[in-house]
């Protein structure tokens, strides 16, 4: 298996939280507290429930020598999530 399989689904995640933020943008005015309110909402979920994934599944995952903390991407095997599969 490639060493970049994580950097993948943490692409595809990321991807699919940025989905979630446009249909905000669309129902709030990006300008407001509303917005803002509802954006870290969504980024802390995913945050949160993305490190309880890996902390409950730390038999299949190493972590990547990068230190990302899975809170942006990065050009990295990891994808930016800091972790790679075993
Ligand atoms: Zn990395």
């Amino acid at each position: 298996m490639g060493t970049d399989y994580n950097g993948k689904f943490f692409r595809f995640y990321v991807e699919v939280m940025k989905r979630i933020l446009d249909l905000g943008a669309y129902r709030y005015n990006v300008n407001t507290a509303e917005y803002r309110g509802f954006r870290k909402a969504v980024m802390s979920i995913f945050f949160n429930e993305l490190q309880k994934f890996y902390n409950e599944n730390k038999e299949i995952f190493v972590d990547c020598g990068c230190n990302a903390t899975g809170y942006s991407q990065t050009d990295c095997h990891c994808g930016g999530s800091g972790k790679l599969l075993k």
